[in-house]
């Protein structure tokens, strides 16, 4: 196993300190649990000279739920996500994705900024520095090509694989954040920018892969926070090869309103398949009567044309949207009749 290089750590005790450790450290980045950030740092994928650890930023520990309103900080571990009565009861997507990451030992380490910042992950990337030497690296670190689409113009195709950012995208969430110029807040849809669809210039509101996320510099996730809509029933499922630690296969949030024999609200979230987490566009025009054939037969259209894994991880691209299609069928099913 490879050592870990040298870096230095800071560990700020209220955000003000965060950002201005930030500001005073231009390579610096934010560890949460370093369940993964070690990981790769350790296989020399990233190098920072300088971690701030944001686990003793007291303000961002706290989760506020209640039948209205949720509001979570950014260093909250998953395992207090996962097991909070308040977000159970209210939120169940979001408990459950909570609970379907990783094993509990990631599960209490692992922090909420942490997971909805995570890198994007590739068989071709994800390895020991060795391993990548010997395939002459790749676009996302210091090589010119990419391995899984040699003709792709530049484009890199990781896959985000977080569980949290589909349940909480099914919720309608905004995410919190804190830079150098302020405070803002941002439909989390607008967090990420991997690369979807289109071969287009990096830009903030469209990375190219390499660039999945659009934080600006020194910028840091403090918060996530939802409205309850009443009546919602949500709910989150997803495929690993591991059951009982993985990253997904594919993982999908459903949140839906039934009144009476009709769908009145749909809202269906996917990871574990494209660049970014998915929040699947035209559900609306599948809401108004009962779910019948017609309805699921458009809705795996949506799907079949929104979700567009390549071969980024152990299982093939096409068995991934399978997979995600399925569950995503399962979900709506067993929601629209619970
Ligand atoms: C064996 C194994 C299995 C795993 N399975 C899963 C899985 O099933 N599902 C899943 O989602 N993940 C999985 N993971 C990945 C990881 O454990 C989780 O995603 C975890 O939630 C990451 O959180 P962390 O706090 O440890 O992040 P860290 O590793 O500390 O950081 C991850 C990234 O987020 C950035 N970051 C951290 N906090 C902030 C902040 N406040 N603002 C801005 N950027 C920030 C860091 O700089 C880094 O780039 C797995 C990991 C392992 C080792
Ligand atoms: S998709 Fe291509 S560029 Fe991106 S990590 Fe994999 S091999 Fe590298």
């Amino acid at each position: 196993m490879d050592a870990l290089p040298d870096f230095r750590m800071l560990n700020p005790a209220t955000l003000d300190e965060a950002l201005a450790a930030r500001a005073a450290n231009p390579g610096s980045i934010p560890l949460g649990g370093g369940t993964d950030l070690v990981v790769n740092i350790r296989r020399g994928i990233v190098a920072p000279p300088v971690l701030i650890d944001m686990n003793q930023v007291a303000e961002l520990s706290t989760i506020k739920a209640d039948v209205n309103t949720l509001e979570i900080g950014a260093s909250v571990r998953l395992t207090a996500l996962a097991e909070h009565p308040a977000i159970i009861k209210h939120y169940p997507v979001l408990a459950q994705a909570a609970g379907h990451i990783a094993g509990p030992t990631q599960r209490n380490m692992g922090t909420v900024g942490g997971n909805l910042c995570l890198d994007t992950r590739c068989i071709f990337y994800n390895q020991s520095e060795w391993w990548r030497t010997a395939n002459n690296h790749c676009l996302k670190t210091t090589g010119t090509v990419c391995h899984v689409a040699p003709k792709s113009r530049g484009v890199c195709f990781a896959t985000f694989s977080g569980d949290l950012a589909p349940a909480l995208l099914a919720l309608g969430a905004d995410v919190d954040i804190a830079g150098p110029a302020g405070k803002r807040s941002i439909p989390l849809n607008k967090l990420y920018i991997g690369f979807a669809r289109q071969d287009v210039p990096v830009s903030e509101t469209q990375g190219d892969g390499k660039f999945y996320l659009s934080l600006r510099p020194g910028e840091i996730v403090t918060a996530v926070r939802a409205k309850n809509t009443p009546g919602l029933r949500s709910a989150y499922d997803k495929i690993r090869i591991r059951k009982s630690i993985e990253y997904p296969v594919a993982g999908v949030a459903v949140a839906l309103k039934r009144e009476g024999d009709r769908l009145a609200e749909l809202r269906v979230a996917f990871t574990g398949t494209n660049p970014r987490p998915v929040l699947l566009d035209g559900t609306a025009a599948l809401t108004g009567g009962g779910l019948d054939e017609c309805v699921y037969k458009k809705f795996d259209a949506l799907v079949r044309d929104q979700i567009m894994p390549m071969k980024t991880t152990f299982t093939p691209g096409h068995y991934r949207r399978r997979v995600a299609g399925v569950l995503a069928r399962r979900l709506l099913t067993r929601l629209f009749e619970d």
